[in-house]
């Protein structure tokens, strides 16, 4: 399998120091189960290109298989196409072979890095599952012109149809280092059989990778899921944090006496919150992006509460939340009273259905507006919930807090405030399309002319 670039802007062979690679010289680099080779095969003024040679070793692939054990079928380790098309082994080696040039760095012309350059990309073989729909889907967002030639899977029997095997020229005016990353994350989505164990790492490389241009790719989610092979709890992992951000601990800093006040009002709507979770009458109740689990101790506390969840997207606040309700030291019956699961809002899960009350406090503020309809089904259409109590901030008392100016968020990954008549408007609009009734009412002191810093509306079910 062969990966080329050719660069045609004068002088073209600028690309060798793009590269960090000398147009003179053959270079090796060593994969777990082979070589890849750079060399280049033209390096003139007009027109340069570099190739990168995959020499991949098929027993040494099934030797270093690090795959889940037994998931593979012992005969398609011998038969397996990997050692002759560009799979994630491609990936593996221009991070290891342009590593520099990935990250943007260019110590004897830094100057190039930023430069869009005519670049042209000729992938052969490129498997591309989905077909050459989904090879453009992914790659003319970016701006690239696409061109693919399939091979059908016998040309003997051309009735058998095509393969899935492509030879793919890639063409855009593009700093080099975004089409590197480009191809570094696509590559094994269209292939979709990375041959590596994914762990955590793999949404982190993944992020850092796709930084600036995977958010807002139209085919983002499924370029997730794939690059992660449906690995459900990373995929929803990684879709949190394209969409939600860092949660709420880790973003600005603030003054001491904003903090304090901050937190004092936070105690507040936790109590007033819990209060409606009671005079509900609940006995099982779900918190949905529970966080470090400040609520979850307030239910834990009051044996009404005989279930209770807590679900938040962040691993990490799980974790937190695991330590600070000490579950792991509870005795054996309160602690089968609680359990944290990680999930995301913006997709159905049955895990949350049969729950007399759920709880989501300061949390739809941090959702992208445009899926906040996908939120509504998820709690009102699915998990359906007797009572849904939901806060969040009130945008027209940010001009109370004195770092805050009109017209700024009070945190950094809110994606959205609303004002009173905007919040009441969205909660009348969900109530009545899901058939729910609903009472709103402020939370904190109230000012005469800006209302409360926070509010909350509670979702009663009425058929
Ligand atoms: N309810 C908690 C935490 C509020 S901060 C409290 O009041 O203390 C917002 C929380 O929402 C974070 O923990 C964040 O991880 C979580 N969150 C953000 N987007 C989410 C999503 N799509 N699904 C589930 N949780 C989400």
């Amino acid at each position: 399998m062969l990966l080329t670039i050719t660069n045609t802007h004068f002088p073209a062979t600028d690309l060798g120091y793009l590269l960090h690679k000398n147009p003179a010289r053959v270079q090796s680099v060593e994969l777990s189960a082979g070589n890849a080779h750079i060399f280049y095969p033209e390096a003139t003024p007009e027109r340069c290109t570099v190739a990168l040679l995959l020499d991949i070793d098929p027993v040494g692939l099934v030797r270093n298989n690090r795959g889940p054990a037994g998931d593979n079928f012992a005969l398609e380790q011998y038969v397996n196409d990997r050692p002759y098309v560009a799979s994630s082994f491609m990936s593996v080696a221009l991070s290891k072979a342009f590593s520099t040039a990935m990250n943007g760095i260019c110590k004897d012309r830094p100057e190039l890095v930023e430069q869009p350059l005519p670049l042209e990309v000729t992938l052969s073989v490129l498997p591309a599952r989905g077909g050459e729909a989904y090879l453009r889907r992914l790659f003319e967002p970016l701006g690239y012109q696409v061109q693919a030639e399939g091979y059908p899977l016998d040309e003997q029997f051309p009735e058998w149809g095509q393969s899935r095997y492509f030879t793919v020229t890639l063409r855009h005016r593009v700093r080099l280092r975004q089409l590197l990353t480009h191809l570094y994350v696509l590559i094994p989505v269209l292939d979709n059989d990375k041959h590596y164990w994914i762990g955590e790492h793999e949404v982190e490389k993944l992020l850092a990778k796709g930084a600036g241009w995977l958010q807002t790719h139209p085919e983002r989610e499924g370029i997730t899921r794939r690059y992660l092979k449906n690995l459900s709890a990373l995929t929803r992992q990684a879709f949190a944090s394209l969409e939600e951000g860092e949660p709420e601990d880790e973003a600005v800093e603030v003054p001491e006496e904003i903090r304090a006040k901050r937190q004092s009002l936070h105690l507040q709507r936790l109590e007033t919150a819990f209060e409606a979770l009671k005079t509900s009458g609940a006995k099982r109740v779900v918190d949905l992006g529970c966080g470090e689990g400040k609520l979850l101790r307030l239910l834990l506390r009051d044996r009404q509460f005989e279930t209770i969840l807590g679900m938040d997207v962040s691993a990490r606040s799980l974790e937190m939340a695991r330590e600070n309700l000490k579950l792991d030291r509870l005795p054996e019956r309160e602690g089968s009273r609680i359990g944290l699961i990680q999930g995301s809002l913006m997709y159905r899960d049955k895990r949350l259905a049969g729950f007399d009350a759920a709880a989501v406090v300061e949390v739809i503020e941090h959702l992208e507006p445009d899926r906040l309809a996908a939120f509504e089904k998820v709690v009102f259409g699915h998990a359906r919930p007797g009572t849904v109590v939901i806060t969040t901030p009130n945008v027209e008392y940010n001009q109370q807090y004195e770092r805050l100016t009109a017209g700024t968020f009070r945190h950094s990954d809110h994606r959205f405030e609303w004002t009173r008549a905007e919040f009441s408007a969205w909660g009348e609009k969900v109530a009545a399309g899901h058939g729910y009734s609903v009472q709103f009412q402020p939370l904190g002191p109230e000012e005469p002319a800006v209302g409360a810093p926070s509010q909350m509306a509670v979702f009663t079910l009425t058929r």
